[in-house]
């Protein structure tokens, strides 16, 4: 991925935190990014449709696109395959199109990895309570898988650390707000308007 003109988003976060409540709040501010649609291998939940929340596919389509080298990254979670097509990415982000992934911390890790300049942000909750009225007022998932949800959400808010930008999902509007000016100042950085002093100063 060298050529790239768009600014690759990442947003992670512990199941339940409000990743996917935010990011609906970010689009409809936003309506230039692209949110990257995800191949999984989980059972869709009530009012999900395929294609819109995720590419629904079966275990063995999914292994089919790792070897065939489809995806962008991977990763197992809970049990399931989740991950991103690196087609449609390298296509939008070569297009000027900004993208933002929702994708858990190995996810993240990998992609940090293969394109450095991606800005990472995690989202946490207020509290570990909080992220438990939230999966358990979701109402989607079973008692069982909702315990080793709060189980790995300790874990992922310990990989935190590596991430550029921490948000607390207190309020849907202050985080989607905040998140909104981390864009900003990335769009600033001097590094990426080289463009604009050259302008002003020529070429040197
Ligand atoms: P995720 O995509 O991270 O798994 P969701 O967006 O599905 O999380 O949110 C989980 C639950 O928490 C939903 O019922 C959602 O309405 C609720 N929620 C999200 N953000 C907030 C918030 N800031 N305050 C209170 N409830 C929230
Ligand atoms: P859920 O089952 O709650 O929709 O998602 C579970 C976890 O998978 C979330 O942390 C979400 O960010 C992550 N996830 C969704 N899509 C992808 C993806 O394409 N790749 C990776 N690595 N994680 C993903």
């Amino acid at each position: 991925m060298s050529v790239k003109k768009g600014e690759l988003i990442v947003l992670s976060g512990p199941s339940g935190v409000g990743k996917s409540t935010v990011i609906s709040e970010l689009l409809s501010a936003r309506r230039d990014i692209y949110f990257s649609v995800s191949f999984t291998t989980r059972e869709p939940r009530t009012g999900e449709a395929d294609g819109v929340n995720y590419n629904f596919v079966t275990r063995e389509e999914f292994e089919r696109m790792i070897a065939a080298d489809e995806l962008l990254e991977y990763a197992e979670y809970v049990g399931n395959y989740y991950g991103t097509s690196l087609k449609v990415i390298r296509e939008k982000l070569e297009q000027g199109v900004d993208v933002l992934l929702d994708i858990e911390v190995q996810g993240a890790a990998k992609v940090k990895e293969r394109c450095p300049e991606a800005v990472l942000i995690f989202l946490i909750p207020p509290s570990i309570e909080e992220l438990s009225r939230r999966l358990h007022r979701r109402n989607t998932d079973a008692e069982e898988v909702i315990e080793r949800r709060l189980e790995k959400a300790r874990q992922e808010c310990r990989e935190s650390v590596h991430y550029d930008y921490l948000v607390v999902n207190d309020t849907v509007v202050a985080a989607s707000g905040e998140i909104l000016s981390i864009l900003a100042a990335e769009r600033c950085r001097a590094a990426k308007r080289l463009h604009l002093t050259k302008s002003i100063v020529g070429e040197q």
